[in-house]
């Protein structure tokens, strides 16, 4: 198993699997010192993106991946690559009701196995979405003349963790539509109560 050292964080975003030893596992972490990951985390802030008064965004939008992985290789898959990663963070984002900024925060763990792109044409995965490699079901995922890619698997998962409609309380009363007054703060005409 490789150490996680101070290089940890320069895994580029692919990597040819035929240059990883077989059988051999690695660790990163990785952050948004990483610039491929920052680049996932700036997409995801976007559209949510809200500052206080003195444009200085309130909280600190983070992600950190754990991401474990080992090239295999058998006659069924040849070169394979099955991947464990963890993503964790928060980001800066609104209420979809009230707008009122707020973090949202998620934690996603995942399974995948890369196979090579040549079973993709085949009756028995064209339609697959998991495989059992080892005694683990694997999310399927191909790589194309052997090249891993990390960024758009990492991409993918992140963007299938956060919470498309987040609310900063799940009571929130949001805002008259007729008026858009801040129901939370206070009431008016065209509401019941
Ligand atoms: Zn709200
Ligand atoms: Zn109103």
């Amino acid at each position: 198993m490789q150490q996680v050292g101070t290089e940890a964080h320069k895994l580029p975003q692919t990597v040819k699997i035929t240059k990883l030893p077989i059988d051999d596992g690695h660790v990163y972490d990785l952050t948004s010192t990483n610039p491929w990951i920052e680049e996932l985390l700036s997409e995801l802030m976007v559209s949510g993106m809200e500052t206080d008064p003195d444009g200085i965004p309130q909280w600190d939008s983070h992600v950190h991946v754990n991401l474990s992985f080992t090239r295999k290789h058998n006659h069924t898959y040849r070169d394979h690559l099955i991947v464990k990663g963890n993503i964790v963070g928060a980001y800066q984002t609104h209420c979809v009701r009230c707008l009122k900024p707020m973090l949202s925060e998620f934690n996603h763990i995942f399974e995948a196995c890369f196979i090579p792109d040549m079973f993709e044409k085949t009756p028995e995965y064209q339609d697959a979405t998991h495989i059992y490699a080892g005694d683990s079901e694997l999310e399927l995922y191909f790589h194309s003349k052997g090249i891993i890619d990390f960024k758009e698997l990492i991409h993918e998962h992140l963007f299938l963790t956060v919470d498309e409609f987040p609310l900063h309380d799940e009571e929130c009363k949001g805002l008259c539509f007729t008026c858009g007054i801040n129901l939370n703060e206070g009431s008016c005409e065209h509401t019941d109560n």
